[in-house]
């Protein structure tokens, strides 16, 4: 998946859980996929363009619902399986 196909892919995620997205970046990171900020701005690692799309869905996924949920408690955890599972 090229970094164009990959934006479109979080914008697309992140209209289908009701989350508001400002920036996204690719930018290498030492010990994790991803990160956000709480004014919607996304950070991804360019090694999740080469993981599968199911890994790959769920690395977006986590951070879109840490857009509206900050910890991992009951709910982001039922979203994570409500939308996580799929295409
Ligand atoms: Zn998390």
């Amino acid at each position: 998946m090229n970094r164009l196909e990959f934006r479109e892919s979080v914008h697309t995620l992140a209209k289908e859980v009701g989350v508001t997205v400002t920036e996204i970046h690719l930018r290498s990171m030492r010990n994790k996929w991803a990160s956000c900020s709480a004014r919607g701005r996304l950070t991804f690692d360019p090694k999740v363009l080469e993981i599968p799309d199911f890994e790959r869905r769920r690395v977006v996924l986590h951070e879109l619902l840490h857009l509206r949920y900050p910890n991992h408690g009951r709910m982001f955890h039922l979203m994570m399986e409500t939308y996580g599972g799929g295409g």
